[in-house]
């Protein structure tokens, strides 16, 4: 079970968005490539009506290539949206998502015209941080803050047709489903506290026994998988040295190593969800 940890934020974070939005030309919302459903919260589609979206796949040095490009297709087919896949820290992803945001909202965001209006928003850990200090060229957002609700909403001049929002639209995870919980878990987008990391381990490797089997088996020279992802888990402590006196396995430990190297892209790169209609298995 995965405790839902933001009951108290929700209403503020909702009406500071929304409060924010008219005077927005362009959201950008920044997604988590390796799960695009469970990285977004449903209440900004709601929020932004049919004002133009960019979808950021985020983090796409961790995710499987051929299952993001599945994801631009799957949302440009949506209204007024477009998908971008990039690496948050990179100038150049920065300067291609501006430039497709130009696009999006014609007669702003070029020098001389009216300047784009830009907000990104999302869920605590996708990025934001990161993309909006890339995007300004400067350290404007706190990287690796705690979950926390912005006070003021300050718009900085970009010096090229961009204003942008300095504080991120903060969304909260949505942890009703329990699939989509355990990804966000797994992703480590939400506290671990919040979650059984033993369990989280158990599950995600039912997952990646399923979509990702070599990339398992390379990682912990595993000639076959063991029979049950519990038993994969032992596995992979003894193979680590994760044990207690005795010779047992420490379960605990071996899944906190499983989920940092997952995390980490050791394992390989990964995705968690792919769009309706696409077969799973790419390795
Ligand atoms: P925020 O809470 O949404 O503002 O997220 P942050 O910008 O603070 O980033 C959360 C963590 O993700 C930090 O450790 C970042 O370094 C990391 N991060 C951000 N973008 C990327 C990316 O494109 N790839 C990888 N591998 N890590 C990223």
């Amino acid at each position: 079970m995965i405790i839902d940890w933001y009951p108290g934020h929700m209403k503020k974070a909702k009406e500071q968005i929304a409060e924010a939005l008219p005077k927005i030309d362009l959201i950008i919302e920044v997604l988590d490539a390796r799960l695009p459903v469970s990285s977004a919260n449903p209440i900004l589609a709601y929020l932004r009506r049919d004002k133009p979206c960019i979808k950021v796949l985020n983090k796409q040095d961790l995710a499987d290539d051929a299952v993001t490009r599945e994801w631009v297709r799957y949302f440009d087919r949506q209204q007024n949206v477009s998908a971008i896949p990039l690496e948050a820290k990179e100038r150049r992803s920065a300067n291609a998502l501006l430039k497709l945001g130009r696009k999006m909202v014609p007669g702003r965001g070029i020098r001389g015209l009216k300047p784009l209006r830009v907000m990104v928003a999302g869920i605590p850990n996708v990025g934001k941080s990161t993309l909006i200090n890339t995007m300004a060229g400067k350290k404007i957002a706190r990287v690796g803050d705690k979950p926390a609700i912005t006070t003021c909403h300050q718009q900085v001049d970009l010096r090229n047709g961009i204003l942008l929002n300095d504080t991120p639209g903060l969304l909260w995870p949505k942890l009703d489903d329990q699939a989509g919980a355990r990804h966000l878990a797994a992703s480590g987008a939400i506290g671990e506290n919040a979650y059984d990391t033993s369990s989280v381990a158990v599950a995600t490797i039912a997952e990646l026994s399923a979509s990702y089997p070599n990339l398992l088996k390379q990682r912990y020279k595993l000639p076959e998988l063991p029979e049950t992802s519990q038993m994969v888990l032992e596995e992979i402590g003894r193979r680590r040295g994760c044990l207690v006196s005795g010779g047992e396995v420490d379960l605990h430990r071996a899944a906190e190593l499983f989920l940092r190297e997952l995390r980490d892209g050791k394992i390989g790169r990964i995705s968690l969800e792919r769009p309706p209609m696409t077969p799973s298995g790419t390795d």
